[in-house]
């Protein structure tokens, strides 16, 4: 799943994008934007947001 970064809570840090290997990632205004025509669903970017800002909802196995 591609992530999903709530911009209420992202401060701007930079932090996503210095870690993301595909480089999906880029600054809006401000804020992070993930290109989902480039993200490869690693998950390194959410693991490094220090204001936990990046979500990754997985699909549930049993709905
Ligand atoms: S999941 Fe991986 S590839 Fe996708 S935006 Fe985050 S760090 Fe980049
Ligand atoms: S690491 Fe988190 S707080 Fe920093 S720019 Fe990325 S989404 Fe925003």
């Amino acid at each position: 799943m591609i992530p999903l970064i709530d911009r209420d809570i992202c401060t701007g840090c930079e932090n996503c994008i210095e870690v993301c290997p595909p480089s999906a990632i880029s600054m809006q205004d401000g804020k992070a934007y993930i290109d989902g025509e480039f993200c490869e669903e690693c998950g390194f970017c959410a693991s490094n947001c220090p204001a936990d800002a990046i979500k990754i909802e997985f699909p549930l196995l049993y709905p």
